[in-house]
């Protein structure tokens, strides 16, 4: 049956908030009303559907099949909301990026739901020639996408949550095995399109699932935040796939811009890491993923206590403060806004610099200074503060290493070639970290062995709140 105006016009409304909600989102000042457009779009988008299912119910027949119908939809919907509810509540900021990767799975997970079950509805006949091709098509790219997400996305929410390695798995052959994955999917689709049959999605859902979760677990640690933005990506191309599996535009619509946002959202962190977005797409293709660096002795540290680090603040003029992925453990940002507010009132020009993959997720670390107040004017972009730190008195790396990592410019290292802030540069550096570990990347870091850098050891948020004390 056509699709009702009212349902048509609501879509329409519903993409785009969509693209409103985007658009706001790309800037801190308009985040919340971007929020506010997709919350009152996905809104629009739910009852239109509604009301869509109810027309379609009333079709055949209404009555009881129509109860059942929006009996299962209200229950579905207040258990997923439940658990929704639940989830957001509960998860620490530092557990949003698995708990997002875990998301994305559910995603895929849908569209191979939505494949299988569009398959099993019309298993090649009753829709005419040309329909049939088109359907089958549909069918196995659709399963082909989601099933790649869905363990693709796993593995990244294992990855993210320590609960496997984050160095990247090195099988003999990856490359070959990738190729070869590749090969017998695109023939199997081929075959289907033209005679559709069972075991051929059967087969094809099971080396998609194997190949997403072979090409996730070849990437390294550093380029994580990569490859959570790429699955961000492919899960918008999997609900797209969805949408035309089951004939709905704005599923294809909202698919296509995550798809696309999620796709550019890759290539700007490829460009920010120095790293080839092909060679990430293809499971880390092109790099041989040694990991160098960890056994060099790089002598001794030196440390300071809070009123060692507070003394050095008085005497300074120009202060940067690059926060990283500990900050937010510690949940250090309160006091590090009010260190901040303390040092300015004195009249030091005080910065952040802010590294594009620090943290677990893009735009972590701009979350949490805005969450704790931080004046968004003096919150910069690496590229915007990375040739001013020559000129700088003191650093506070506040829970970061990666994103500091003078390693970074070894030929050898995994992080190499990744641009990272030239802290080092600066004449004092002070780092907040409780031991001598590694980083995310698992990469040992000689910053903290210059002649100008300073250990903090302890909490983050204990220290910057010693340091608030002792100013
Ligand atoms: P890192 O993850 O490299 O290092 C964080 C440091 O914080 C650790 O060395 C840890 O040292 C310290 N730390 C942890 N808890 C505390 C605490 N309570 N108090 C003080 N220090 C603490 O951080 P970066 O932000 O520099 O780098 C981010 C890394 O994450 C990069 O490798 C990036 O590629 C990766 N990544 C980023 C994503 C993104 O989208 N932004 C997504 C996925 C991965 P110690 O244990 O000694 O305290």
């Amino acid at each position: 049956m056509t699709t009702p105006t009212y349902v048509t016009a609501a879509y329409l409304l519903a993409a785009l908030l969509f693209i409103l909600a985007l658009a706001g989102l790309s800037k801190h000042e308009t985040a919340r009303r971007g929020n506010a457009f997709g919350i009152t779009g996905m809104t629009i988008a739910l009852l239109a559907t509604v009301g869509l299912m109810v027309e379609n119910a009333r079709a055949v027949g209404g009555g009881s099949r129509l109860w059942t119908a929006l009996g299962l939809l209200v229950v579905a919907m207040a258990i997923g909301a439940a658990i929704g509810v639940w989830r957001a509540r509960s998860v620490e900021m530092t557990g949003m990026p698995e708990l997002i990767a875990l998301m994305h799975s559910f995603v895929g997970l849908a569209a191979v739901l939505v494949g299988w079950n569009s398959y099993l509805e019309h298993p090649g006949h009753g829709l005419g020639d040309a329909l049939t091709r088109i359907h089958s098509g549909e069918v196995i790219i659709g399963v082909f996408i989601g099933a790649v997400t869905f363990t693709g996305s796993i593995v990244a929410y294992l990855k993210l949550s320590a609960k496997m390695k984050s160095s990247p798995l090195m099988l003999p052959g990856r490359h070959w095995l990738n190729l070869a994955a590749l090969l017998i999917i695109t023939g199997l689709t081929i075959w289907f399109i033209a005679a559709p049959a069972l075991w051929m999605l059967a087969v094809a859902t099971v080396v998609s699932l194997l190949l997403g979760w072979h090409l996730v677990a070849s990437i390294g640690g550093g380029d994580m935040p990569v490859v959570v933005s790429m699955l961000n990506s492919y899960s918008g191309w999997a609900a797209a796939a969805a949408g035309f599996m089951l004939g709905n535009d704005l599923l294809i619509v909202t698919g296509a811009l995550v798809g696309s946002s999620g796709a550019y959202l890759s290539y700007i962190m490829c460009k920010a890491m120095n790293r080839s977005f092909i060679s990430v797409i293809l499971g880390g293709f092109g790099s041989d993923g040694q990991v160098t660096g960890e056994a060099k002795d790089y002598g001794d540290h030196r440390e300071v206590t809070a009123d060692g680090a507070a003394e050095l603040l008085k005497d300074a003029d120009s202060v940067i403060i690059t926060p990283g992925y500990g900050m937010a453990v510690a949940q250090a940002q309160y006091p590090v806004a009010e260190l901040t507010r303390k040092l300015r009132e004195a009249g030091k020009t005080v910065r952040f610099g802010v590294h594009p993959v620090a943290g677990r997720l893009p735009g972590h670390m701009n979350v949490l200074l805005a969450e704790a107040k931080v004046p968004y004017d003096v919150v910069l972009e690496m590229d915007e503060i990375n040739d001013d730190f020559p000129e700088t008195d003191v650093v506070l790396v506040i829970g970061a290493n990666d994103t500091v990592n003078p390693a970074a410019e070894d030929p050898g290292s995994p992080i190499a070639g990744m641009p990272v802030l030239e802290v080092w540069k600066a004449k004092d550096v002070v780092v907040f970290k409780r031991s001598m570990a590694t980083g995310y990347a698992g990469v040992q870091n000689p910053l903290f062995f210059n002649e100008n850098t300073q250990m903090l050891f302890g909490d983050a948020k204990d220290r910057v709140e010693d340091i608030v004390k002792a100013l």
